[in-house]
Order: C-alpha cells, then structure tokens, then sequence
C-alpha cells in the first residue's frame, strides 16, 4: 500500500474542494487533493455561473454571498479574469405579476440595507433596458454589481494554481475506510480505479464531496444530510445576444426558498421548482433554466423540464423560440434541510473540516468558503461569523 503523509487531505475536487486546496496551499500548507472521478464530476460541471447576491435571502445567506462576491474581484484577478471568464455583467430579476412588484420593492430595500445596490425599475425602464423581454412583464430588480463566470474553468484554474504552490492531486480514488482513534481521523484508506490502494495520513481532513457527503460522513462517523436537489438546463447554438445581464424571474426566489410548496401546490411550475433563467455565455451561446425537483442522483433531463423550460423561457424572451436548443443537462444542487451551509469544523471528529452543501450558490459562495476553510486549518479566526453553519448540527449528541 502507497503510504502518503500530509497537514491537509481535501475530498472532492469541485469547485470547494479546488478553492480550499487553493487558499490552502497559498498559506504555505501541505495539501493533497482527492476526487473519486475527477474535478467538475459533480454539480460545479453542471450550472449556471451567476455570482449573485439578488437570488438570496436577506440575513446568513445574504452576507455570506456579498463577502464572496467581494472576494471573486481578487480571484479573478489572481486567476485571470479572462481565463475564468468572470464578466461584471450585472444581474436582472423580472417581475411578472403586478403582485410581485411590492415584494421587489422589499427584496430591494433589505438588499441596499445590506450594502447592495439594487433598484426596482418599472416596465418601460426594463424594457429600455433589455428590449428583447416580453412587454408583459411588469419591470426588474437592477443589481449592477453582480457577476458571472464559467463555473468548470473556476475549478479547474484553482486545481492548477493549487498544484502550482505544490498541492498534490488524486483522481480516481474514494475512501473506503477512515480509521477513527478517539475524536480524530488517524487515517484515510483509498482504493483507486486500478485496484491500487493509498493510506493518507494527515493532520487535518476537508470533506468537500457535495451531494455524495451523506456518504462520506457516514465513514467518519459524522452526519452530513446533504441531498441532491437536480436543477436542469437547455443551452442554445450561438446566436445573437438576446439580453445583456443575466437574468432571473422573481418565481426563481420562491422556487428556491420553498421546498415544501413543491410537495403541495396544484400550479405544475410550482411542483417542478421552476423559475425562470437566462444565462448568455461569452462565446454567445445561451444557457436557459431552470427547475428544482427532488428526484436522487438522477441527472437526466426530463421530457417535462424541457418543455417547460422552453416555452416558459419565450413568454419572457420571445426571441428564444427562434434559437435551436443544441443540448440539455441536469446538475445536482447539494440541498441540506435547513437551507444553510454546512461550513466549518465538526465538534465530533476535531480533525475534520466541512465545506459542502451550498445549494444553488455554491459558484457564489465559493471564494469566502474557502477563507473559511483555510483559517480553521491554518488556526486562525474565519473572517466572518460561522456558528449557524456548523457542519455536525445534525449529527445527535454532537
Ligand atoms: C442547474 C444548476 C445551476 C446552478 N447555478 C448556480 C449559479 O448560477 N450560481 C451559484 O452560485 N451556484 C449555482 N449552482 C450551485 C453550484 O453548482 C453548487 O453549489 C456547487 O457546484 C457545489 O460545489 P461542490 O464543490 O460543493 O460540489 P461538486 O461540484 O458536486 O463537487 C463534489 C466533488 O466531490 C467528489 N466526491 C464525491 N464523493 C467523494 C469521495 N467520497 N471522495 C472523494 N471525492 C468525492 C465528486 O466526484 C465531485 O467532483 C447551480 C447548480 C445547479 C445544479
């Protein structure tokens, strides 16, 4: 058996585990990067890559994705920008019932009283704005600041400054055992894809495995309820641009926050999860969405999802009707019940550090999970208020 030693072993190279190893080995940190397939296996290499701070909701999840957003100026400055593809575009929430004005208004005032700028628009102004938008709409909420980059690239630019600092990277090979002595991980065990097998010995252990951390808390005697929550998306041929920001309908924010309406609701677009989005991508292809369904591991795009997704879409952009869909794809959210994160250090097993379950806004928060992360290895303080996302909250008697 290959015997590695280590400070720090990071399971999951998608974008959390690629940026953890990536802060990491800049503090001068000896890391080891482990995905069982390979980066951008998992949801990071299915989604959207809006870096938004308009689709969450005012408090923890508020402050934690206006922190990153922050935070992505200096990485896409230290990645490049170009090679991450990270545009200031702006971001547009579309109001499409005369009801949802006032709740816009609201959104936009906690959002501003956060340190955002945003703006509800009226209808004239929103079409001013993006004239390929249907006239039925009733106006927008205006976030300027917000961004967009191309989520896999993101990844794969951190693993290769991460090696760059001297990180070490593992692909192919899955824990199957984690040897526990005490409150502390001694040891990994890996089998790789070619029956080879490694012991990583490491001072600290990061699980960044997303949807599969039910799984690899289970071995470490830790629960991490993460659950796949599959969000599904049609990408058009390259046309001309339809719109100049991305964009998101207001339906997107209950779709996302109320899992529950989805189990009870007689409106299908309620049970699907849907909410509108619109993505142009920089080589001008168009990326639409979007559902929320709870449907386990399955990544397949259903017949119902892209229907709807496509003719929801030309309510709001007519244009799209025109535009030939060229592939669907389905990526899996990792959901954790009560809609936070789990960040930070488990309270059962000393050694072991969590960075999973970030939902429909794991792009965004990515660059502060990672702060979060480094910190706690390298012993310092994170650089904001972690408690309410401690990774065991769930595990009893933790
Ligand atoms: C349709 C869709 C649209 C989205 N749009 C946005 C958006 O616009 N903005 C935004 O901020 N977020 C968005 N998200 C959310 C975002 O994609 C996720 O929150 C984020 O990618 C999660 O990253 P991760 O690294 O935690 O997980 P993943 O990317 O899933 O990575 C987990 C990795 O762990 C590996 N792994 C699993 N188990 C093990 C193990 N036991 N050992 C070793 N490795 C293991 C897997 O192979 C995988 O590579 C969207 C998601 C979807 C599905």
């Amino acid at each position: 058996m290959q015997r590695i030693e280590t400070e720090i072993a990071i399971f999951g190279a998608g974008i959390m585990g690629a940026a953890c190893a990536y802060e990491i080995a800049k503090a001068g940190r000896r890391v080891v990067l482990i995905d069982r397939a390979q980066p951008n296996a998992g949801s990071s290499g299915a989604c959207d890559g809006y870096v938004s701070v308009s689709t969450k909701i005012p408090g923890t999840a508020l402050r934690l994705a206006r922190e990153s957003q922050i935070l992505y100026d200096t990485l896409a400055s230290e990645l490049g920008h170009a090679r991450i593809e990270f545009v200031r575009r702006g971001g547009m929430m579309l109001i499409e019932t005369p009801d949802d004005v006032a709740k816009m208004e609201s959104h936009a005032g906690l959002l501003r009283d956060a340190g955002v700028e945003a703006h509800v628009i009226d209808r004239a102004t929103l079409l001013a704005r993006e004239p390929n938008l249907s006239p039925s709409l009733f106006g927008g909420l205006e976030c300027p600041g917000e961004a967009q980059v191309t989520p896999y690239l993101v990844t794969l630019a951190l693993v290769a400054a991460a090696r760059q600092m001297g990180a070490r990277t593992i692909w192919k090979a899955f824990p199957v055992a984690f040897d526990i002595s005490g409150a502390h991980i001694a040891h990994a065990d890996l089998e790789g894809e070619d029956g080879g097998t490694i012991r990583i010995v490491a001072e600290q252990y990061v699980f960044c495995a997303g949807v599969w951390s039910r799984e690899i808390g289970a071995l470490a005697g830790v629960e991490l309820p993460v659950v796949p929550r599959r969000g599904e998306l049609l990408v058009t041929t390259r046309g001309r641009p339809i719109a100049t920001r991305f964009l998101v309908s207001a339906r997107y924010l209950t779709a996302k926050l109320d899992p529950e309406a989805a189990k009870t609701s007689d409106d299908p677009l309620v049970r699907m999860g849907y909410g509108f989005t619109l993505e142009t991508t920089p080589h001008g292809q168009h990326v639409i969405g979007n559902t929320r369904t709870f449907v386990g591991y399955d990544r397949s795009v259903s017949r119902e999802g892209y229907v709807t997704i496509l003719a929801e879409g030309a309510k709001r952009i007519p244009a799209l009707a025109s535009l030939q869909v060229l592939r669907g794809f389905a990526g899996l959210r990792p959901f954790v019940p009560d809609k936070r994160p789990l960040i930070g250090r488990s309270a059962r097993r000393t050694n072991l550090l969590v960075a999973a379950g970030h939902e429909g806004d794991g792009i965004t928060l990515a660059p502060l999970t990672a702060k979060i992360i480094a910190s706690l290895a390298c012993g310092r303080t994170p650089p904001v208020d972690i408690a309410e996302l401690a990774p065991d909250r769930f595990t009893p008697a933790a």
